[in-house]
């Protein structure tokens, strides 16, 4: 475990025990300092403190279980312009982990699930990799290539009825107007790398298992998948986006792949203060299939 993780798992204790009492404490990082003096006692400390976590887990991942977002109320959102989650520049995780997804490959084949009409398409497009996308929103999708000063064509995908792709070849971007449970590596085939920002997070609680083995069918043998999470107190706040906790994160992909906690951030802002929250964690997760050349 390196010390971004455990610091991290510290950080998570301490959020929970200020949760469970319900006292705004920041990070209470008491009991890991009291485990390096007295070890047995340490160790105590933690076992009692992992299990109050799981339960506290358990609790805060039922408050959202039943929550549900129809496709029609996204497509609402984009209508009315309540598009809040979406970023004028660069996502600064993308900016900060591209080496580590790009593992010193070049022209590598990029799935963005749940894309909205996220810019970071274009950077990676403008570095000469190629974009898949998947959005139920054709207003999201057209007001992408719109705003980014890029034609398109538009075609139906035989495969999905109903479904039609977006293409602008010149830069080599795809993307599918469908909904994400209807696609497969049988239309675009698998991806080099994922970048999932807004999706796990946004698809609805109740379909993360199915959402894990889609993503997972989506994997090259050397993909590199990066994940967006959240942690707050769901007590506050119903979502979308919705709390993931690195727990389920390693429940969802541990079987088939690795997972490494890359980094984990103070990400609170006033947004997020109107959403009711007095705290909100961003972490990045990369994930790799096991036994692939990718782990390197
Ligand atoms: N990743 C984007 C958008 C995140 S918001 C970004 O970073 O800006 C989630 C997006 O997913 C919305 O644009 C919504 O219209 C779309 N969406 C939600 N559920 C979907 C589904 N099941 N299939 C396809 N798109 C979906």
């Amino acid at each position: 475990m390196n010390d971004d993780f455990t610091g991290c798992l510290l950080v998570w204790c301490g959020f929970l025990n200020s949760w469970v009492n319900g006292i705004p404490v920041k990070y209470n990082l008491g009991p890991s300092l009291s485990s390096r003096v007295d070890q047995r006692a340490g160790d105590r400390a933690r076992s009692t403190s992992d299990s109050s976590a799981q339960v506290n887990i358990s609790r805060m991942l039922g408050q959202q279980a039943e929550r549900v977002m129809a496709l029609g109320e996204w497509e609402e959102r984009w209508q009315q312009d309540r598009i809040g989650f979406h970023q004028p520049t660069v996502h600064r995780m993308l900016e900060k982990n591209l080496d580590k997804v790009l593992n010193g490959r070049t022209g590598v084949r990029f799935f963005f699930p749940l894309c909205g009409k996220a810019i970071d398409m274009k950077w990676l497009a403008d570095q000469g990799h190629s974009v898949v996308g998947v959005e139920i929103s054709e207003k999201g999708i057209q007001q992408f290539f719109e705003e980014n000063n890029m034609t398109f064509s538009e075609e139906p995908v035989p495969e999905i009825p109903g479904a039609k792709v977006f293409r602008n070849p010149e830069k080599n971007i795809s993307l599918y107007q469908c909904d994400l449970f209807q696609f497969s590596s049988s239309i675009a085939g698998r991806f080099g790398a994922i970048w999932d920002r807004g999706s796990l997070v946004a698809i609805n609680p109740k379909d993360r298992e199915k959402y894990a083995a889609l993503i997972v069918s989506l994997m090259d043998n050397d993909c590199r998948y990066l994940l967006d999470t959240f942690l707050y107190n769901p007590d506050q706040y119903r979502g979308p986006p919705f709390f993931v906790p690195d727990e389920q994160v390693r429940s969802l992909f541990g079987s088939s792949c690795n997972v490494e906690l890359l980094q984990s951030v103070d990400a609170l802002t006033d947004r997020q203060r109107d959403w009711g929250l007095d705290s909100f964690m961003e972490n990045i997760h990369l994930i790799t299939l096991k036994n692939s050349s990718a782990t390197k």
